[in-house]
């Protein structure tokens, strides 16, 4: 087995807050253990084009506490096809890196997961992204920054919904999962809450607005965006149409979710997968994505986590029934 002395680290995929904090801990453990350590910038495509930058511990002074990625991230098409593969290949042996730590979701380790049996290059993956959605971790990177920003607007959203006895349907982010929908909504003391993952949903809020709704000041129906029924807007004009007396309105929080400063959840979980993820590699180890499972780092083979669908917790949604 090769030693591993250069090391590249990169974002992919969506931006999530905490994605610097788990950079910083790569950069500084990399370091801390003797190795040169390399930023690989906008993702899959600055490592086709070779957009790679050495890096030392000042380039991470007083990235903790920063919002989006210091490397930015990127969407890259070309790294779908063997050729851009082989082209990310080519400049990673020009670069002289051994191994590539991938900060991103799960397209981002499918393409690690493709790249790694084509090439002899180690990859670890870490878990960064707002949906939470990853098979094998409790947490990723975001999740809990994103819960807070959402639940602090759906607090302000509830004070002028109350006022005018409205009622509204708020869209949060996750097109395939609704961990972001569920738990924001239990948090905020939602009335209803739609997501991918459960169907019919709709017609207890009709059963809802039939029954309770008029004896309320206001409701608030969390929607995830990837909901069946094709997002807020639409679910609120279908409503609107059904319950021409009520006053429904519709927020799509959009981005704002994926900005901030990251919580003290998300730096502190964020180093604890950049340390390990760098410990890992040193250990041999590759193809695998960090995970926290019941408080505990764990180790998942990446191909398992890009195959397998993370579940939502039945508990959370029968108690999100009981208590709304
Ligand atoms: P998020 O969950 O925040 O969307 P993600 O990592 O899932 O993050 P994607 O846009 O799905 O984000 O993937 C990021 C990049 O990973 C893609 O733009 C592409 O370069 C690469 N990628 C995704 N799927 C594949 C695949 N099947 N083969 C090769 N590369 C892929």
């Amino acid at each position: 087995m090769k030693k591993i002395r250069k090391i590249g680290v990169l974002t992919s995929g969506g931006d999530a807050p905490g994605m610097n904090a788990a950079i910083r801990a790569v950069v500084r453990t990399g370091i801390h253990n003797g190795l040169e350590v390399y930023g690989i910038r906008r993702g899959y495509q600055g490592m086709i084009e070779g957009d790679i930058i050495r890096m030392d511990s000042d380039s991470v002074s007083g990235v903790i506490g920063l919002g989006g990625t210091i490397l930015q991230t990127a969407r890259c098409r070309e790294f779908f096809a063997y050729e851009g593969r082989k082209k990310a290949y080519e400049q990673l042996v020009r670069s002289g890196i051994d191994a590539v730590i991938i900060i991103g979701g799960d397209g981002s380790f499918t393409g690690a997961s493709i790249m790694s049996k084509e090439f002899q290059i180690p990859f670890v993956g870490i878990p960064g992204t707002i949906d939470n959605d990853l098979y094998g971790t409790d947490y990723t990177i975001g999740f809990d920054t994103a819960l807070n920003t959402v639940v602090q607007a759906v607090d302000k959203i509830h004070d002028t919904a109350a006022s005018h006895g409205r009622i509204f349907f708020v869209e949060v982010m996750g097109k395939e999962a609704g961990f972001v929908a569920l738990q924001s909504g239990i948090a905020c003391g939602a009335e209803g809450i739609l997501i991918p993952e459960q169907k019919g949903e709709l017609d207890k809020i009709r059963q809802y607005l039939t029954d309770r709704a008029k004896r309320k000041k206001s409701s608030i129906i969390m929607v995830a965006e990837g909901e069946d029924e094709g997002g807020a807007i639409a679910i609120a004009n279908k409503m609107k149409e059904e319950f021409p007396d009520f006053d429904i309105r519709t927020t799509i929080l959009g981005h704002v979710q994926r900005g901030g400063s990251p919580s003290a959840l998300d730096r502190i979980i964020a180093s604890r997968m950049g340390k390990d993820a760098v410990e890992a590699l040193m250990d041999d180890q590759k193809s695998i994505m960090i995970g926290v499972v019941n408080g505990r780092i764990v180790h998942v083979i990446l191909s398992k986590t890009v195959k397998l669908h993370k579940m939502v917790d039945p508990e959370l949604l029968e108690m999100a029934d009981i208590l709304s």
